[in-house]
C-alpha cells in the first residue's frame, strides 16, 4: 500500500481547515512523519493538511456535473434576488420545461443539502464582502476565497472572537444582525464537528545560514562581544590595533559570577511577585494561550529602588566598571549553560510545543535557534522572563555604573553632556520597553523563535554588554559636545523615537482593535487568515517604519561619542544589518501567511525600511 495518495506537485482539491469549502491547491510536500501533506493555495498561502481533506480534482469534476451551479450560494442568493425584486412575476420554475422541472427538483434537492451544511460559509462570506468595500474602500483587494476563509476561521474560535470579528466588521442593518444571529447558533455545530487542526511541522528552510551558519555564530557572536570589550579598554581603539588577549584566569572571578547569580535571582523574584495585570499571548498551533504577568515595569521601579539604597549606602557601582569583562563571562557561560538546559528539556516537549523555526532535526540548528517555543518551569516563562527583564534592566545599571565611573576617573562632579545623553536615550528606550511590555507578546521573538543559544545568550550577553558600549567608550575616551550638538542629536532621538512608538503603537492596537475607532481613517488590506494589513498611515509609508525609528536612535546613541573612532558606531552599524536581516526574515512569514495580499501590500507600499532607498 502507497504511503501516500498525492505527489509533489500535483494540483489537488484541498479542504480549508474547518469548512467544507475545497479550493484548488498545489502539493508541495509531504511529511512522513506527522502524515501530512503541505499545500499551497491560489493566493499563495500554505497550509499542511492531513490526506483525508484532500481530493483528487477529478471528483470534484464528476460532481459539479450534476449541478446546475458551481455554487450554493450564487444559487441561493438569485432565487432570493429575483423573488423581491419582482414579487408578480412567476416563479421561474413555472415557466420551465417538466424535464427542467424534474432537473431542478433534483438540484434544488441538492442545494439544500449542500447548503445545510454550507450555510454559515455564505452567510459569512456575505457580511464580509459588504464590510471591506465600505470599511476598507478597497473592493480590489477583497478575494472570495480569502473571505469566505477569514470568516471560517473565526468562525471556529471562541465566542468572544466571532463577536470581535463581528464588530470588525461594524455591521449595522437588521437584516445583518439577523445573520449575525445565524451565526451565533451555528458556530457551535461546527465546533463539535470539525475544529481547527493546526499541527507543527518540521522547520524546513532553514535561516543564519543553516547548520554551518549557526555553528559559526555560537562562536562569532561571544567572540565579538569580547573583542569589543577590548577594543574598548584600549587607548587608541583603531580598528587595526588589535588589543592583546588577557590571561585566561583574569577573566574569571567566583564573586563576580556570584553577583550575577544574584542579579538574575533577584529580577526572577521582582517578576513572579503578584503585582501586574495578567494576558494572555497569541493563540499557539494547538489554540491554546499562555497567560503572562505584565510587571516589568514594577520590576524596573523596584530594582531602581534598590541601586538608589546601595548608593545611599555608599556601595560603589563603579564595580561593574572595574570587573566588566568578568561580568560579561559570567553572563556568557550563564547563558550557555541556560542554552543547554532549554534544549535538554525541549527533547522531551511534546511536537506541538516546539517552535516553528527551530524543529529542523539538526542538533547545531535547533540548538541555536531554540528547540522549544514557550520553555516554562510552571508558571515562570523563562524567555519571556529573559527578553526583558536581566538583560534589559541590567543595560540601565550598567550604563549608570558607567557614567559614576567616568565621574570618578575624571575627577568630575558632574556627568559629561555626552554621557547624559548616551544615558537619557537609552533609559527612555528601556523604560518604554517595559511601559509596552505587551507589545512584545506578538513579535517574533515571542511567537514564531523557540529559546535556544540565540535569545538566551542575545538577551543576557550581547544587550546588556554590547548596547551599552558607548557608555563605556565614554569612560575610557572623553569627547565634548556643545550645547548646540547636542540639542541636535536630542532632535534626532525624539524624531526616531516618535516614529518608533507611534508605528508599533499603530500596529499594536489594530491588531488587538481593528475596530478601534481611532484607526477608522486607516486602511487596511484584508488576508485569508483574518488578519489585516495596514496600508495608510506609518504601515503605509515603509513596509518597517517602527525599523526606520529604531535605527535613527541607535545613530542618536552614537553620535555623543564624536567621530574620533568607528568603535562607539559599532551598534548603528550592527543594527542596521540586524533588522535587514529581520525584516527579510518578516518578509519571507508574511508572504506565507499572507500570500497574494502581502503581494500586494508590497505593491501598496514599495520600500522596505528607507523610503526612496530600500
Ligand atoms: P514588528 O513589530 O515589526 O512586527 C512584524 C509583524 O507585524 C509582521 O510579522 C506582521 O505580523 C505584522 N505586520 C507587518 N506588516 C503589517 C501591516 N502592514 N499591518 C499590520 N501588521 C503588519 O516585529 P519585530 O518583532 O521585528 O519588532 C518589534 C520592535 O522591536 C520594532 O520596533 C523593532 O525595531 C524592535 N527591535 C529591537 C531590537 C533591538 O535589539 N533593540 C531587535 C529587534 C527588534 P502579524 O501580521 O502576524 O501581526
Amino acid at each position: 500500500m502507497p504511503s501516500r495518495k498525492f505527489a509533489d506537485g500535483e494540483v489537488v482539491m484541498g479542504r480549508w481547515p474547518g469548512s467544507v469549502l475545497y479550493y484548488e491547491v498545489q502539493v508541495t510536500s509531504y511529511d512522513n512523519v506527522a502524515h501530512l501533506y503541505t499545500v499551497k493555495y491560489k493566493d499563495g498561502t500554505e497550509l499542511a493538511l492531513k490526506e483525508s481533506d484532500i481530493r483528487s480534482q477529478s471528483s470534484f469534476k464528476h460532481r459539479k456535473s450534476q449541478s446546475s451551479s458551481s455554487s450554493p450560494s450564487r444559487r441561493s442568493s438569485s432565487r432570493s434576488r429575483s423573488r423581491s425584486r419582482s414579487p408578480g412575476r412567476p416563479a421561474r420554475g413555472r415557466r420551465r420545461s417538466a424535464s427542467q422541472s424534474r432537473e431542478h427538483k433534483d438540484d434544488k434537492k441538492k442545494t439544500i443539502q449542500e447548503t445545510s451544511l454550507a450555510l454559515p460559509v455564505l452567510v459569512l462570506f456575505k457580511l464580509s464582502e459588504n464590510n471591506t468595500r465600505r470599511y476598507n474602500g478597497e473592493p480590489e483587494s477583497t478575494e472570495k476565497n480569502d473571505t469566505s476563509c477569514i470568516i471560517l476561521e473565526q468562525k471556529l474560535k471562541p465566542d468572544l472572537e466571532v463577536k470581535h470579528v463581528l464588530e470588525q466588521y461594524s455591521l449595522r442593518s437588521r437584516k445583518d444582525d439577523k445573520k449575525k444571529e445565524e451565526i451565533y447558533s451555528e458556530k457551535k455545530t461546527f465546533v463539535a464537528v470539525k475544529p481547527i487542526e493546526k499541527v507543527p511541522t518540521k522547520t524546513k528552510e532553514l535561516e543564519f545560514g543553516g547548520r554551518i551558519g549557526t555553528f559559526t555564530l555560537i562562536f562569532l557572536l561571544p567572540a565579538t562581544v569580547f573583542y569589543l570589550l577590548l577594543m574598548c579598554k584600549q587607548d587608541d581603539p583603531s580598528l587595526l590595533n588589535f588589543p592583546p588577549l588577557p590571561a585566561l584566569e583574569s577573566l574569571w572571578e567566583g564573586r563576580v559570577f556570584g553577583v550575577f547569580l544574584l542579579w538574575f535571582f533577584l529580577q526572577a523574584v521582582f517578576y513572579l511577585l503578584p503585582i501586574g495585570k495578567v494576558v494572555e499571548g497569541l493563540p499557539l498551533s494547538n489554540g491554546r494561550k499562555l497567560p503572562y504577568r505584565i510587571n516589568g515595569i514594577y520590576a524596573f521601579i523596584l530594582t531602581a529602588a534598590a541601586v538608589g539604597i546601595l548608593l545611599y549606602f555608599q556601595f560603589e557601582l563603579h564595580y561593574l566598571y572595574d570587573h566588566f569583562m568578568q561580568f560579561a563571562v559570567s553572563a556568557a557561560a550563564f547563558s550557555l549553560a541556560l542554552s543547554i538546559y532549554v534544549y535538554v528539556r525541549s527533547l522531551k516537549a511534546p511536537e506541538e510545543e516546539l517552535a516553528p523555526g527551530g524543529n529542523s532535526g539538526y542538533f547545531i540548528y535547533d540548538f541555536f535557534t531554540g528547540h522549544e517555543l514557550n520553555p516554562r518551569i510552571g508558571s515562570f516563562d523563562l524567555k519571556y522572563f529573559c527578553e526583558l527583564r536581566p538583560g534589559l534592566i541590567g543595560w540601565v545599571i550598567i550604563n549608570l555604573a558607567m557614567l559614576l565611573a567616568e565621574m570618578k576617573i575624571h575627577n568630575l562632579s558632574v556627568p559629561s553632556l555626552s554621557m547624559i545623553l548616551v544615558n537619557s536615550f537609552q533609559l527612555l528606550y528601556v523604560v518604554d520597553a517595559l511601559w509596552n511590555e505587551e507589545a512584545i507578546l506578538t513579535t517574533m521573538d515571542i511567537t514564531h523563535d523557540g529559546f535556544g543559544f540565540m535569545l538566551a545568550f542575545g538577551d543576557l550577553v550581547w544587550v546588556p554588554f554590547v548596547y551599552s558600549l558607548q557608555a563605556f567608550y565614554l569612560v575610557g575616551h572623553p569627547t565634548t559636545i556643545t550645547w548646540p550638538i547636542a540639542a541636535a542629536i536630542t532632535v534626532l532621538n525624539c524624531v526616531g523615537y516618535y516614529i518608533f512608538r507611534s508605528a508599533n503603537s499603530q500596529k499594536n492596537n489594530f491588531r488587538r482593535n481593528p475596530a478601534d475607532p481611532q484607526l477608522a481613517n486607516l486602511k487596511f488590506i484584508p488576508t485569508a487568515t483574518g488578519k489585516g494589513l495596514l496600508v495608510t498611515g506609518w504601515w503605509g509609508f515603509v513596509r518597517h517604519p517602527n525599523y526606520l525609528g529604531d535605527i535613527i536612535m541607535a545613530l542618536a546613541w552614537s553620535l555623543p561619542c564624536g567621530f574620533n573612532h568607528i568603535l562607539p558606531y559599532f551598534y548603528v552599524i550592527y543594527f542596521i544589518c540586524l533588522l535587514v536581516h529581520r525584516e527579510a526574515r518578516d518578509e519571507h512569514h508574511c508572504k506565507q501567511k499572507y500570500g497574494l495580499a502581502w503581494e500586494r501590500y508590497c505593491q501598496r507600499v514599495p520600500y522596505r525600511i528607507f523610503p526612496y532607498i530600500y
